[in-house]
């Protein structure tokens, strides 16, 4: 099999329609206004409150920035309980907020922190559980509800990679004190960088909104130190055009799923994460296990071998963020603590994953990545 002429990497941001684009953009033109709630972000956060099918939403002008405001707006202090399988940011923004970062075991199904470890990490200290939608798969939320109501614990969900997921119809940013939304450009639904905040209690929209903004209450008072945090006009009108194309790119990647399922199924080795009925999936990545013992080729192998083929796939979240150098000092980061973290994270690889692949594209793939068995 010949590699591809151009490189395939695992994601596309979509580009939408420019007319639409354009049309939105001639408002801003006539507005003389960029950022400061301006129209387009007012509207994109209405649109998105519906559609996430929460009742409060607060745009910021990336997902880190407003998880960061997040913890901050809850006052959260000393240990906070998360994921080591996730991206930089989790962790990072909790070590920004002078709050350490204890690292909890993972699922191995789910690949979300594992709510039958977490009790045995509570201490003292620990103020919340961060828990990561990772891949966009929802963790088991009622079982962290009901470990958080006992110790009286707030809760936080990295719902970055879970735009409009929904159990049983309800929105994945109802649950918790809050939830995070990234719209960076990998993203499904993106504003180039952005991200949201969903929160049940009304009472934190003015402080979030207060620390989103400096802590500007009024012209003559400043009444906390905020950061900047506020979504600008370009970014929301990318936001308005791109939402129009996200049904039928999910349709898309839908189907590109189901393909990938039915050539690499009867594959040794290879499994993936099934839809569920009850669950509405973001199909933002596609991330598939490697067992190297019944594959007969390891996951860091296929990775490597791919690329020969041009075919540029991810070994999303390696490492763990437990083992950067900041983090592999902590107790909690031990390898012993985290032994199904350290098995996952040798297996998952996130295949390419876009509405612009084509059924033949698919077919290449999957042949490649057979031939590649032992
Ligand atoms: C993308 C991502 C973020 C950060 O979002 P930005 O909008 O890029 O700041 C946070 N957590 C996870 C799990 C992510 O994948």
């Amino acid at each position: 099999m010949k590699p591809f002429v151009k490189p395939i990497y695992v994601t596309q941001p979509l580009l939408p329609d420019l007319g639409v684009f354009n049309k939105e953009l001639s408002d801003t033109w006539r507005y003389h206004w960029f950022t400061n709630q301006g129209p387009k972000v007012k509207k994109l956060e209405n649109i998105l409150a519906t559609r996430l099918k929460v009742q409060n939403l607060l745009l910021f002008n990336n997902g880190t920035i407003a998880l960061l405001a997040a913890i901050k707006s809850l006052n959260l202090s000393g240990e906070v309980i998360t994921t080591p399988f996730t991206f930089p940011a989790t962790p990072h923004v909790l070590t920004w907020n002078n709050v350490t970062p204890v690292f909890c075991d993972i699922d191995p199904y789910t690949m979300n922190i594992d709510v039958n470890k977490i009790e045995k990490m509570i201490t003292k200290k620990t103020s919340a559980i961060l828990a990561v939608h990772v891949f966009g798969i929802p963790c088991d939320v009622e079982k962290i509800q009901q470990i958080a109501k006992k110790h009286n614990l707030k809760v936080i969900y990295d719902a970055a990679h879970a735009f409009e997921v929904e159990i049983n119809g309800s929105g994945i940013g109802n649950l918790g004190d809050i939830t995070m939304f990234s719209f960076h450009a990998t993203k499904l639904f993106h504003t180039a960088e952005g991200g949201a905040l969903s929160f049940k209690n009304k009472l934190l929209k003015n402080q979030l909104y207060l620390l989103q903004n400096f802590g500007i209450a009024n012209e003559l008072e400043v009444r906390l130190p905020g950061i900047n945090g506020k979504m600008n006009e370009i970014q929301a009108i990318l936001g308005l055009a791109v939402l129009r194309t996200i049904k039928r790119e999910r349709i898309r990647r839908k189907k590109i799923k189901k393909l990938y399922i039915k050539f690499l199924k009867e594959t040794a080795g290879i499994r993936f994460y099934e839809d569920k009925l009850h669950i509405k999936s973001s199909y933002q990545y596609l991330p598939i296990r490697i067992n190297e013992k019944e594959f007969g080729r390891s996951r860091n192998y296929v990775y490597k071998k791919l690329k020969e083929y041009n075919i540029f796939t991810r070994r999303y979240f390696y490492p763990l963020c437990s083992e950067y150098p900041y983090y592999k000092i902590l107790r909690s980061s031990s390898p012993k603590n985290l032994p199904v973290a350290h098995q996952v994270v040798q297996e998952v690889l996130c295949l390419p994953f876009y509405g612009n692949l084509s059924d033949a594209d698919v077919e290449k793939i999957c042949t490649i990545l057979q031939s590649l068995q032992e």
